[in-house]
């Protein structure tokens, strides 16, 4: 039997790549966080691209798309991202590029270069896919799609937990002001902008737990 093919799209820190984690590990399918690889080509942009006055020269990205080669290596379950041979999981993670990544995400050529790639690996079946033009523009044929969403407080609070997590300092503030900017700019961007397909199932998580709102997936896949 063909595996499913699982598009979840949403707002920012709906915790959409750790529920999709664990939902690829219980069915024994693949698990891609397309944020991931526009964090990717942002950090690369930062340390290539900037101008002097620390923006990113968007003409000269471009022109150097074909030097990022990002790939996800599989260490003991965990999939880390490299860039050139780089393993910038961590970087990735930093206000530096979060600050910069929906202004990268919103050029088409950037999008053009990552679309490709994305289907390719949906080409088998077997894969969950986050992210936030899923379910509309990479896999508009999935055979589930779900939309998450919650309150800003609610997801303000979980940013926060995970910078701290990961020993990045932050300001609570700062990280709300920045969950606001990018779903702006990512709702209101011309191509492919962040949306819930027509027929994606919507879970609005502000009051469920990660536990739950697996389950209440699960529901939908296995049909229970
Ligand atoms: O999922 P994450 O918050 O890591 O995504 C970072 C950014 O990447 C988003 O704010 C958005 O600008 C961009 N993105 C996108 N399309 C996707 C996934 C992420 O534009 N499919």
């Amino acid at each position: 039997m063909k595996k499913p093919v699982i598009a979840i799209d949403g707002y920012s820190s709906t915790g959409k790549s750790s529920i999709s984690k664990v939902i690829a590990d219980k069915l024994g399918i693949i698990h891609l966080d397309t944020g991931a690889l526009y964090r990717g080509i942002t950090w690369y942009a930062l340390e290539n691209c900037s101008n002097e006055d620390g923006s990113i020269n968007i003409d000269k990205l471009i022109s150097q798309l074909n030097e990022i080669h990002l790939e996800f290596v599989n260490n003991e379950g965990e999939l880390v991202l490299y860039l050139n041979n780089k393993n910038i999981s961590k970087e990735i993670r930093t206000h530096e590029v979060s600050d910069n990544v929906s202004l990268i995400a919103k050029q088409k050529e950037v999008r053009a270069y990552l679309l490709q790639s994305q289907r390719s690996i949906a080409d088998k079946g077997g894969v969950i896919m986050d992210g936030r033009d899923i379910g509309t523009v990479v896999l508009p044929n999935a055979d589930f799609k779900f939309f998450l969403t919650a309150s800003i407080e609610e997801r303000t609070k979980r940013r926060y937990k995970e910078l701290l997590d990961l020993g990045i300092e932050a300001d609570e503030n700062q990280v709300k002001e920045n969950l606001i900017e990018r779903d702006k700019t990512d709702s209101e961007r011309e191509i492919a902008p962040l949306k819930q397909a027509e027929d994606a199932i919507v879970i609005d998580n502000t009051h469920l737990t990660k536990r739950e709102t697996i389950e209440k997936m699960l529901s939908y896949i296995l049909k229970i």
